[in-house]
């Protein structure tokens, strides 16, 4: 057989998947079960990048190269795992993405993705409806909570702005008000659109790392005596180093008062709409004019699925039509199934797909369950460090997202911090991450594994401890 030949053999890909998916069962049953691996193994980029290398020359079988890599990744399935936002997917999301990359459906244009596209459509449909949005509202799927928030805010620019920057370029300054713990996506996409660095007005946080909305008007005022229009507000649910949620019907008011587009990042947050103990968190949320949501940070779904809703499906077919918005509204007919009009990419992966199975595994029963435990977790893992007083909680938590330090007498915290978020890397035991919060060096955990438990938490705590280096 040629190299060709070998490449497409159906006989080989039975076999390979067979043993893959053997493998990848393996993982997901010793993972939950703790037995023989950490949650995380640091390596040197040096020493990974040439172990590669020679991989790459050894000849060695696929299915071997496919479990090292397993191996030597951080296991999102492990109870330990506590780091970054992303939720190990369900096993069928999984699938789907598999299918999604052999079938190789671009989904740019309608009959690229028949299939694809129509589910995208019901995925749109039920998310938009469980975020109270009315029968108006659109929206597409699009690779990423960076990518959607630009998308997004193109689209305020769109409705917003006085002058028709998408075909004239800009001549007026414009800006928009978000929170200062904002994602740092935000900033880079203000920047993209070209409003440079004052287009982003930082507005000053509460002792809850909340928006302060006692603050907006002044820095409203001081945005437009600065000579700029303020065109938006971008609402942060939640935020990305807390989980710290703005008070969205505080937002929608001041837009509503001044006719600005309300923007809701809701990237890692916005999934609790699915979760009935605590969807308030979001209230106000169908005030939004825009929301985005990842399906990869709390809805258990591969990385990178993520919604981005329009309260008027207008919205979202003029942000990148070329030709004048009554074309438009004169051709009557949006042509939904015609994705890449709506989206910033062309190709694009069937991501719908991934959403799709799991709501189909439960709608909206396994987004509710899940949402719920992980946020249930996380105010218990908050409880155990406040009982020790070897702890300090850094904010109580709304989220499932934890963050705290350790206290030694008199030593310098954040030294003592850094090194031990650097001993437990070491260790691989735990992954953790750690952020900074008013200067000050704090330990991070976003809880997204559903089967992590209490005895982990004590276990994470007296790790720490037992570790814990000597700071002179
Ligand atoms: C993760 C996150 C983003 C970025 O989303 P990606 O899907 O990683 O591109 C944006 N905003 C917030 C609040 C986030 O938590």
């Amino acid at each position: 057989m040629s190299f060709l030949e070998k490449a497409y053999d159906a006989e080989t890909f039975r076999q390979q998947g067979h043993a893959l998916i053997e493998l990848l069962a393996d993982h997901l049953s010793t993972a939950y079960s703790k037995n023989d691996r950490p949650a995380f193994r640091w390596e040197d980029p040096k020493d990974a990048y040439e172990k590669w290398a020679a991989v790459l020359q050894s000849g060695q079988d696929s299915i071997e190269t496919f479990d090292q890599v397993v191996r030597e990744s951080v296991q999102l399935h492990h109870p330990h795992y506590m780091g970054h936002q992303i939720s190990p997917p369900t096993p069928i999301s999984a699938l789907a993405g598999l299918l999604s990359d052999f079938l190789n459906n671009g989904m740019g244009v309608y009959e690229m993705g028949i299939p694809g596209t129509a589910i995208e459509r019901v995925v749109i449909r039920q998310v938009a409806s469980q975020m109270g949005f009315g029968p108006q509202a659109e929206g597409i799927l699009t690779s990423g909570g960076t990518l959607a928030n630009l998308t997004a805010l193109l689209a305020a620019r769109r409705a917003k702005a006085t002058e028709n920057v998408w075909r004239e370029g800009h001549s007026r300054k414009l800006a928009l008000l978000v929170s200062e713990e904002a994602h740092y996506c935000v900033d880079r996409a203000v920047r993209i659109m070209g409003w440079g660095e004052g287009g982003i007005v930082k507005v000053p946080v509460n002792d809850r790392y909340q928006m302060a909305v006692s603050n907006l008007e002044s820095s409203f005022q001081i945005a437009i005596n600065a000579g700029y229009s303020v065109i938006a507000v971008v609402g942060s649910a939640c935020s990305t180093s807390t989980g710290s949620f703005d008070d969205l019907n505080a937002l929608a008011d001041f837009c509503a008062e001044k006719g600005l587009w309300l923007h809701v990042d809701g990237a890692h947050g916005a999934a609790t709409t699915y979760s009935k103990k605590y969807k308030h968190l979001v209230d106000g949320l169908h005030r939004a004019d825009s929301v985005v949501m990842d399906f990869h940070k709390m809805l258990l779904t591969p990385s990178v699925t993520t919604a981005l809703i329009f309260k008027r499906a207008d919205d979202n077919y003029r942000i990148f039509a070329q030709r004048a918005q009554y074309l438009w509204e004169q051709e009557g007919e949006q042509e939904w199934y015609n994705l890449a009009r709506r989206t910033f990419e062309c190709t694009k992966t069937m991501m719908s797909l991934k959403a799709f199975m799991n709501l189909q595994t439960g709608t909206p029963a396994l987004y509710d369950e899940y949402v719920t435990r992980v946020i249930d977790l996380s105010k218990s893992f908050a409880h155990l460090i406040k009982e020790d007083p070897n702890f300090e909680l850094a904010v109580e938590p709304d989220c499932n997202i934890v963050c705290f330090r350790y206290l030694k007498g008199d030593s310098d915290l954040n030294a003592l911090n850094e090194s031990i978020r650097a001993n437990l890397v070491e260790l691989g035991q735990f992954y953790i991450v750690k952020t900074i919060l008013r200067g000050q060096v704090y330990l991070r955990t976003t809880i997204s594994n559903p089967f992590t438990r209490i005895e982990d938490f004590n276990e994470l705590l007296e790790s720490i401890k037992a570790t814990q280096p000597v700071i002179s």
